[in-house]
C-alpha cells in the first residue's frame, strides 16, 4: 500500500495531524509502540471510572479555535480544577488565593493578606542581603527567589517540599529562574487555571482520540477521500528493521508499504541514535489503588502533599473529574523520579544545556526534509494539550 504519511505515535499530536491529513484526502498509517492509542492522555475505564493512567489531565485553554476543535470530538463537562494542598495536618486551597491566606493567617481582606506577604518578603530580602553583605538583592537560587516573592510562611508550607520532591534537589540547589513569579490571587477563587475554557471530556480522553483517528471498532475507516489505519503495539524501530532501512531513511517498502512523508512524535535524540548526545527528562512513577469499598477517598480530584517527607507529590481520585457517584473509587499516588533510558520521559528538562543539544538535533533533522518532528518528545517541549493541538494544526496547515 502506498501511504502519504506514516505517523509514529498515536498521542494527541499524531492523532490531530493524522485527522487533518485524512481530511484533505491523504492516506495515513498511524503506528504506536503502546498497545493503546492516546499516548499520555490515555484513560482506561475501571469500576466505571475513567482512570488517567499517565497522570491527571485537565483540559484548559484560552484558544477559542482549539476549544471549538476539541468539542467536535468530545463533549466536555464543567470540571474546574481546584486542588487542595496538605501540609502536616493543615489543608490549604490552591492556587494561592484569599482562601489560602485566610486559612494561613486568619485574615479577611486582600489588604491584610498583601501586608503580611510584603512584610515577610521584605524581612527575607533584608536577611539575605545582610548575610551576603550587599545592598543589592539578586536571588542566587530558587529558595531566595521564592522567599522574596511570597515570604516565609507560603514558602515553607506550600512551595519548598513540593518543589524539592518535583526536582529531586534542595531549593537552594535549584536555579531561581524556575520560579519567575508565584501567581497569587487576591480574591476568594480556587480555580487553578486562568484560561477561558476548561473541562474534562465526558467518557475519557481515549474516546476523543479514537474519534480523531476515525476508529470505529478496529481497522481502517474512510473519511472524505482520505483514510487512517491504526496499528498499536508496533515500535517504529522494529517496523523499520523489517525493511532493512535505517530509521532516517524509511520511505520505501516497509513490509510492502511505502510513505511519502513521516511525522515522528517519539524522542528526537533516540531517532538519531543519540549521536549528538542524550536529552534529559524528569520521570514519574504512578501507584494506582482500586478501593471498591470506599466511595469517596479524599473529597477532591487533586490533593497535593507539600511536605518533603511524604514521597509522593499528589494523590488523584479519578472519579471526581467526572463527578462520579458510583460505588468504589480509584486513587493514584504520583511520585517524581529521576529519568534513565527505558523510563517514560515525562518532563523535558528545558535548561540551557538540553535546549542547546535539542537545537543541534533540529539542525540535523533539516537534512531529512521528508521527516517531520512533532509533540512533546519530537519537539522536546513541555506542551499542554491545547498547545499540542495548536502545534499539530499549524504543522498540518503547512502541509496542506
Ligand atoms: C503527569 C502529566 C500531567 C499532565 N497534565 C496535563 C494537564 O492537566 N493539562 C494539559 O493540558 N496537559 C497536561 N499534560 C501534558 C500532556 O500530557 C501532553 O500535552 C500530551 O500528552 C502530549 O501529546 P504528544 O502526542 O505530544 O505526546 P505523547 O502523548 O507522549 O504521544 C507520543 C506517542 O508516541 C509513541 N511513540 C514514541 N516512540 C515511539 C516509537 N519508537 N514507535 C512507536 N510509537 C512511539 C508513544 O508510545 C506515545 O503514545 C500533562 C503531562 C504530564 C506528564
Amino acid at each position: 500500500m502506498k501511504y502519504d504519511y506514516l505517523v509514529v505515535g498515536a498521542g494527541l499530536f499524531g492523532a490531530v495531524f493524522a485527522h487533518e491529513m485524512a481530511g484533505i484526502g491523504k492516506k495515513v498509517l498511524v503506528i504506536d509502540k503502546r498497545e493503546n492509542v492516546a499516548g499520555n492522555i490515555y484513560t482506561e475505564n475501571k469500576l466505571g471510572i475513567n482512570v488517567h493512567k499517565y497522570g491527571a489531565h485537565i483540559f484548559h485553554t484560552s484558544d477559542k479555535e482549539v476549544w471549538d476543535y476539541v468539542n467536535r470530538f468530545a463533549e466536555f463537562n464543567n470540571y474546574i480544577n481546584s486542588p487542595v494542598a496538605v501540609y502536616k495536618d493543615e489543608l490549604y486551597n490552591l492556587p494561592f488565593n484569599m482562601n489560602t491566606f485566610s486559612k494561613m493567617w486568619g485574615v479577611r481582606t486582600p489588604d491584610e493578606a498583601k501586608a503580611i506577604i510584603q512584610k515577610q518578603a521584605d524581612e527575607e530580602v533584608a536577611r539575605i542581603k545582610k548575610e551576603k553583605g550587599t545592598d543589592e538583592f539578586t536571588p542566587d537560587n530558587l529558595e531566595e527567589q521564592a522567599l522574596s516573592l511570597a515570604g516565609r510562611d507560603i514558602y515553607e508550607k506550600l512551595v519548598k517540599g513540593y518543589t524539592e520532591k518535583q526536582w529531586g534537589r534542595d531549593c537552594t540547589q535549584l536555579p531561581s529562574f524556575i520560579i519567575k513569579r508565584l501567581p497569587m490571587r487576591f480574591i476568594y477563587d480556587n480555580n487553578y487555571f486562568n484560561d477561558r475554557y476548561q473541562g474534562i471530556p465526558i467518557g475519557g480522553y481515549t474516546k476523543m482520540v479514537e474519534k480523531l483517528l476515525l476508529m470505529e471498532g478496529d481497522g481502517e475507516v474512510s473519511f472524505a477521500s482520505g483514510s487512517i489505519k491504526v496499528e498499536t503495539g508496533v515500535d517504529y524501530y522494529d517496523f523499520i528493521k523489517m525493511s532493512g532501512n535505517t530509521p532516517a531513511e524509511p520511505f520505501e517498502s516497509v513490509n510492502g508499504d511505502s510513505f511519502d512523508k513521516i511525522l515522528f512524535t517519539g524522542m528526537i535524540d533516540e531517532f538519531f541514535g543519540y549521536k549528538l548526545g542524550t536529552l534529559e527528562y524528569r520521570s514519574l512513577r504512578f501507584e494506582t489503588q482500586e478501593l471498591p469499598e470506599v466511595d469517596n477517598y479524599q473529597g477532591n480530584a487533586v490533593v497535593n502533599y507539600t511536605e518533603r517527607d511524604i514521597p509522593y507529590t499528589r494523590i488523584i481520585e479519578h472519579k471526581h473529574f467526572e463527578y462520579g457517584q458510583g460505588k468504589g473509587t480509584i486513587i493514584t499516588r504520583e511520585y517524581p523520579a529521576n529519568w534513565k533510558h527505558g523510563d517514560e520521559p515525562y518532563y523535558p528538562m528545558n535548561d540551557e544545556k538540553n535546549n542547546t543539544l535539542y537545537a543541534q538535533y533540529v539542525e540535523l533533522s533539516k537534512e531529512y526534509p521528508g521527516i517531520l518532528f512533532g509533540g512533546r518528545l519530537g519537539q522536546y517541549k513541555y506542551y499542554n494539550m491545547d498547545q499540542v493541538i495548536r502545534a499539530a494544526l499549524d504543522m498540518a496547515s503547512l502541509e496542506k
